[in-house]
């Protein structure tokens, strides 16, 4: 746990602390800390047979906590799956974190990270898994380094009893935060998206049955077990269940991280958590879901954020990204500039994808947008990429045809 690999990095990176510069130091809580509060009881109750797997998995349902990385699965729902299945299994937790203008789930491992531990270890002990591998994103070195050390103590202290830990490092690619492709990474493989069947619960690392969380849901299983599912279903609003972690960015007073209810408005979020709009700048549109959700107009500012909820106006809330978008900027701009990071980023495994986002970036700088073209792109992106990347990418550029055409160049004044 200890042994941190650093390839990839020059000698000079090295010297400077690693890649990207390093952020101050944030204070955690360290093991003894964490035991002091209470930390690793639950992990233990499940242990001794104080509390079953049966009733954990019925408590995460009753809370009503979902996949945070963005597809919002229903927890309880995939830990059975994976329960039910036949061993070795493994559990994977997806710290990749690449979804433009997310940063929660580092605020969590900043802050409290044997929270996390302990989520992931209650969860490998209901589901039956005997390996954890914990995906960390390149572009976190600085906590990289904390968790080899926190998960040094863990297992110096002896308990993840038989089960093993992995920390693994991404590489800098967007497309290893998709589960598969993570999975492939993991096995030391290039993260290229699988086909679908069969799922991951079923065939995932190693072929044998995987449990893939992100950082967030399991960060909530402690506080979830020890408050009750009611407490935590009732902090949502309008009927949602259950509080989360939005990365608010752009144009607000104070931007970061906040921890809102399910299902309040983008306009309740700018209004209520982020001290309103920066100064001289007036709300005109926000990203519901960083790069893949699509841009709504400040019109639709109203609609609860939760899973499902923006469907009927092709986007979603995802990782719960927010972007806000004021008078002073160009919707079709930032949606060219999405459409280059897809086009960046694409595996180049499958056509619709790899030709089609370099398509669309090229047809999006022209001064005028060929409408029917982009259209006729978009649906073959949609029906015939393997993954999400590929079949979100027409989002943003759809928004913009749909709610901004007056910022397309050619129709600008
Ligand atoms: Fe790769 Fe794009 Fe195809 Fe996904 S949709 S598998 S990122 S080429």
């Amino acid at each position: 746990y200890g042994r941190i690999q650093l390839t990839g990095c020059t000698a000079e990176m090295l010297r400077a602390g690693g890649p990207f510069p390093q952020p101050e130091a944030v204070p955690y809580d360290s093991l003894a800390a964490y035991i002091e509060g209470g930390g690793y009881d639950l992990l233990r109750d499940l242990r001794d047979g104080r509390l079953s797997a049966e009733d954990i998995i019925a408590q995460l349902g009753e809370a009503g906590l979902r996949g945070l990385g963005g597809a919002g699965f229903p927890t309880d729902r995939k830990w059975a799956l994976v329960r039910s299945q036949p061993g070795p299994k493994y559990l994977a937790i997806n710290a990749d974190e690449g979804e433009p203008g997310t940063f929660k789930d580092r605020f969590y491992m900043e802050r409290d990270p044997h929270r996390l531990f302990e989520g992931m270890l209650i969860a490998a002990t209901v589901t039956g898994c005997e390996d954890i591998y914990l995906y960390l994103r390149d572009e976190y070195p600085h906590l990289r380094g904390t968790l080899a050390l926190e998960l040094h103590h863990l297992r110096e202290s002896g308990i993840p009893g038989d089960i093993r830990i992995h920390l693994r490092r991404g590489a800098g690619a967007y497309i290893c935060g998709e589960e598969s492709a993570m999975i492939e990474s993991i096995e030391g493989k290039r993260g290229l998206p699988r086909h679908r069947p069969p799922y991951v619960a079923e065939k995932g690392i190693f072929g044998r049955p995987t449990l893939v969380n992100n950082v967030e849901t399991l960060f909530w299983v402690r506080d979830i077990l020890q408050d009750g599912a009611e407490w935590f279903a009732g902090l949502g609003r309008r009927g949602h269940k259950g509080i989360r972690a939005f990365s608010v960015s752009g144009r607000v007073r104070e931007p970061g991280v906040k921890l809102a209810p399910a299902g309040i408005t983008a306009r309740e979020l700018i209004d209520e958590f982020c001290g309103g709009m920066a100064e001289g700048h007036s709300f005109r549109a926000y990203l519901p879901g960083g790069a893949s959700g699509g841009i709504l107009p400040e019109s639709l500012a109203d609609i609860p954020l939760d899973f499902g909820t923006l469907a009927e106006h092709d986007s979603f809330v995802g990782s719960h990204a927010v972007i806000i978008l004021s008078d002073k900027d160009n919707v079709a701009d930032a949606a060219l500039n999405l459409m280059r990071f897809f086009a960046h980023e694409s595996c180049g495994q499958c056509t619709p994808c790899r030709l089609g986002t370099e398509k669309a970036a090229a047809l999006m700088a022209a001064r005028q947008w060929d409408e029917a073209l982009l259209g006729d792109l978009a649906q073959a992106m949609r029906d015939a990429s393997i993954c999400g990347l590929g079949q979100a990418a027409p989002n943003p550029m759809m928004s913009v045809l749909k709610f901004f055409p007056e910022d397309i160049a050619g129709k600008r004044p």
